[in-house]
């Protein structure tokens, strides 16, 4: 059973065991959620702030619970090997990690890097093709975390809906934003999320305080293609 992190503010510290699941022992990823962990945002409210400006918040909030950039993250319990893998579904603590350590999104290790920078997979589809810079060809915005090579080779044999992946390194990732969801006030100091999921990107937005993130996204640039 992996440990959970020492501690719940940055940088955490992971003793972390790779997890399989079924008779076939499939790898589960780092990032996955698994269906014993769940949502715990009950404590959502609308608070307002020294200057009067109101905004989301937990009313038990703790520092840990806003990124630098002052948004709120979505809080989930920590559970991992409890109950069945959520492959669809990332943890949002693991996966926030996972990008801001450059571990590895399958094993939770140390990411593979070269002078060429960390390495990442993609499926390919039309966000790998054309995109806006043509002597970078891979760049892009992605919510998955880079992996190590040994994770790479097995991850583009076994995962189904990586269909024929596409490898390459970033010398450059940048953190951008985050992924997740915009809340209206309700009556009574409550809250409404939006259904539309969202993505929010530091300093362009004004939304900043009615936003719960899930999930960081990265920018990745000076990119060229590797070979599994
Ligand atoms: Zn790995």
């Amino acid at each position: 059973m992996p440990e959970t992190p020492t501690t719940t503010r940055q940088p955490r510290v992971y003793t972390w065991s790779p997890q399989t699941w079924g008779p076939h022992h499939i790898p589960v990823p780092f990032a996955a959620s698994w269906s014993g962990e769940h949502p715990d945002n009950d404590q959502l409210h609308v608070r307002t702030d020294h200057k009067g400006v109101p905004g989301l918040a937990f009313r038990d909030e703790r520092p840990e619970d806003r990124d630098r950039h002052g948004v709120l993250w979505a809080r989930m319990s920590w559970a991992p090997g409890t109950g069945k893998p959520q492959f669809a579904q990332m943890h949002p603590l693991r996966q926030r990690d996972a990008m801001l350590l450059k571990l590895c999104q399958v094993c939770g290790k140390p990411a593979d890097r070269t002078r060429e920078g960390w390495l990442f997979l993609e499926a390919r589809g039309p966000h790998t093709a054309g995109l806006p810079d043509p002597g970078d060809p891979y760049q892009g915005f992605t919510p998955k975390p880079p992996v190590c090579s040994g994770c790479a080779i097995l991850a583009a044999r076994m995962c189904p809906h990586l269909g024929d992946p596409i490898a390459f390194r970033s010398r450059k990732p940048l953190i951008a934003g985050v992924f997740g969801g915009l809340y209206l006030p309700n009556r009574n100091g409550r809250v409404l999320a939006l259904p539309k999921d969202d993505h929010l990107y530091y300093g362009r937005t004004n939304a900043t305080r009615w936003f719960l993130a899930s999930q960081l996204i990265t920018e990745l640039t000076k990119c060229t293609p590797a070979t599994l």
